[in-house]
Parts: C-alpha cells; sequence; structure tokens
C-alpha cells in the first residue's frame, strides 16, 4: 500500500527550490513536524545541487526524483545521468570535494546523512547517480 510521485526537470539552478519544495508538499499526508521538513528540504537541496554541479557540470540535462510513501516512512531518490562518481566511499567522507576552487566544502553528503535516517549512493562512471534516502 504505497504512495509514489515522480518528477522530471531540467538542471537549472532555478529548479533546485521547485524539487526542495515538491518534496516538502508530498510528505505532507505524513503530518510531519517542522523539523523534519526542514531536514528532508535540506537533503533534497543538497543531491539536486550535486547533480547540477558535479554530475552535469551546469550543462542543462535532466534530473529525476522519485518519491514513495510506506507506512510512516518516506523514500526520495535523486537521479542524474551525468559524470558518475569514482569512489562513492570516499565522496561520503565530510570533506571531501573534487571542486574546491568552486568554493564547495564537501559537506553535501555529510549533511544528507545528518538529516535523513538512511543515504544510499549507487554510481557509475559515465553513467550517472543515484542517491536514495529514507526519513
Ligand atoms: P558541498 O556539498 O559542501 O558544496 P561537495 O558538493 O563537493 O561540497 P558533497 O556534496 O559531499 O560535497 O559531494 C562530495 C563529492 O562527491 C563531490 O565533490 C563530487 O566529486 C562527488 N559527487 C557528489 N554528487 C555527485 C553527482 N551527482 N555526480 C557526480 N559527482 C558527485
Ligand atoms: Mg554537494
Amino acid at each position: 500500500n504505497t504512495n509514489e510521485m515522480e518528477l522530471v526537470f531540467d538542471s537549472r539552478p532555478v529548479n533546485e527550490g521547485f524539487a526542495r519544495v515538491s518534496v516538502a508538499a508530498f510528505m505532507t499526508q505524513l503530518n510531519p513536524t517542522l523539523e523534519e521538513v526542514s531536514d528532508v528540504k535540506t537533503a533534497v537541496s543538497e543531491a539536486v545541487t550535486n547533480a547540477l554541479i558535479h554530475g552535469y557540470d551546469g550543462k542543462v540535462k535532466k534530473i529525476m526524483i522519485r518519491c514513495w510513501i510506506e507506512g510512516q516512512t518516506l523514500y526520495v531518490e535523486i537521479r542524474d545521468e551525468g559524470k558518475g562518481i569514482e569512489n562513492v566511499e570516499k565522496a561520503m567522507e565530510p570533506l571531501f570535494t573534487t571542486r574546491p576552487e568552486l568554493d564547495r566544502s564537501g559537506m553535501g553528503f555529510a549533511f544528507m546523512e545528518a538529516f535523513m535516517d538512511n543515504v544510499y549512493v549507487e554510481s557509475e562512471l559515465g553513467k550517472g547517480t543515484l542517491v536514495r534516502m529514507k526519513k
């Protein structure tokens, strides 16, 4: 008995807010606390920003979000078909960034892990990246 939704949108910075608010709107059926909504928004924002900046290097391609609710649990998947991550374990370490010149602090995955109950990343070089999170 799950409830699911999917979004596909251009990897333009303006759509980062759209993605964040859309997932927040979808999760209202769970009667979340303000803190839970804010945690999910932060995590979605980090994952979408990563797809824009790292996955697609600023090029305009598609970002896919799939969300579903099972019982009282929200699952969110953010996927790009960009360049992929060479070493996922390393990429997820706090302070690790491949783009220090862009003033990136390497904290995106650390925030996702702090604000969500589970973060799972699957990536293949040249194919893209999938981030699945649970709250
Ligand atoms: P910050 O999020 O603090 O601005 P950051 O984006 O570099 O900095 P993380 O979000 O933790 O830090 O990501 C760590 C690294 O993982 C990135 O520097 C990048 O190399 C890689 N990465 C993350 N998401 C993707 C993605 N969707 N596609 C390709 N590489 C990615
Ligand atoms: Mg990041």
